[in-house]
């Protein structure tokens, strides 16, 4: 389906938990309450969604949380939705720590792509960004997606000025080692605590890497760049120095039931409780209400969101 600006909504975000097994402190807010679990959809309701989605001409779904493979039934979960007609392509973001043990079932079951988030390759500060998570976990879990075949591994680092910024060659470096891409991202302003110092652009990292070669677009929202003998591509995503809103596709699911039109905007719509037909209506009017771009954003202009990351899906 097409929104009132043109663009064609193809791409669900859901988040199927708010439960995460790190804290990140960019992610989850200071005092961060997180749903009752009757406000959360079910598991039929979730696939319930997904099938509203494809309906309506979503074909890429991106599994997303919290983090999704704290989930007991995550497998047959990305099974069933990798199974429902029209969705050509099931991706999963997560923060790899529980990979080992699931990333060969989650190839298996119909996944076909993942990004793993990773902000250091310093243990300590691995520790303190995530509030307490294990730098070792995060690695076996890449080298487990690696292992297990998905199409695409990326690895997703948020570029902290005073945090990770002395190690954008280092991280970098990684598309060197593994063929899998590293993108930078830009810090957004989802939570506080973090100074006007930490809001980088990512043109930073040209500006640390000038070996960097410009790589071929592949219609992601990432401007990808290539080390010299890179196995992997190096990508940037700017959500506030050059957004993206002009080629936005995507819609937001919480995992509390909230269609998010634009994940900067407070507005919300419900789907909890409905059938595939209640809810089919309800990502119209999303899409519908999409709007054009989601406004100033910065260190002075906080997201208008309304919830922190783990509670919408990234
Ligand atoms: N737990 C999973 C993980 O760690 O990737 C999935 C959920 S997490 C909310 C999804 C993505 O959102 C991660 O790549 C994370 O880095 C990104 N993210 C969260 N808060 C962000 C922020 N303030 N700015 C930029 N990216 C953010």
């Amino acid at each position: 389906m097409t929104d009132p600006y043109g663009r064609s909504i193809t791409y669900l975000r859901l988040s199927v938990t708010e439960e995460c097994n790190l804290r990140c402190r960019y992610c989850v807010g200071e005092g961060t309450c997180r749903s009752r679990r009757e406000e959360l959809l079910t598991r039929e309701e979730l696939l319930t969604a997904v099938r509203a989605a494809a309906a309506l001409g979503v074909t890429k779904l991106r599994i997303t949380g919290g983090e999704p493979l704290v989930r007991p039934d995550i497998v047959s979960l990305c099974r069933e939705a990798a199974a429902v007609p029209g969705i050509g392509e099931l991706c999963l973001t997560t923060n790899g720590t529980l990979l080992p043990g699931l990333a060969a079932p989650l190839r298996e079951a119909g996944v076909r792509r993942v990004n793993i988030s990773l902000d250091t390759l310093d243990a300590e500060k691995y520790r303190a960004i995530t509030r307490g998570g294990e730098f070792a976990k995060a690695l076996a879990g890449i080298e487990a997606a690696l292992d297990a075949g998905f199409e695409k591994v990326k690895l997703n680092t948020v570029l902290i000025g005073g945090f990770n910024d002395d190690e954008i060659p280092q991280l970098a470096g990684l598309t060197r080692k593994w063929p899998a891409d590293l993108r930078f991202i830009e810090l957004m302003p989802m939570v506080e605590g973090f100074g006007q110092e930490a809001f980088l652009p990512c043109s930073a990292v040209l500006a640390a890497l000038p070996e960097l070669t410009p790589a071929e677009a592949d219609g992601g929202v990432a401007r990808l760049w290539r080390l010299p003998d890179g196995k992997g591509r190096v990508g940037l995503i700017s959500p506030i120095g050059a957004h993206f809103c002009a080629a936005c596709s995507r819609l937001r699911l919480t995992a509390d039931g909230m269609l998010k039109p634009c994940l900067h905007a407070g507005d919300e719509i419900s789907v909890r409780g409905l059938d595939q037909a209640g809810m089919e209506e309800k990502f119209r009017e999303a899409i519908l209400r999409k709007p054009l771009w989601h406004g100033e954003l910065g260190f002075r202009e906080p997201s208008r969101a309304g919830r922190s990351m783990d509670r919408i899906g990234g």
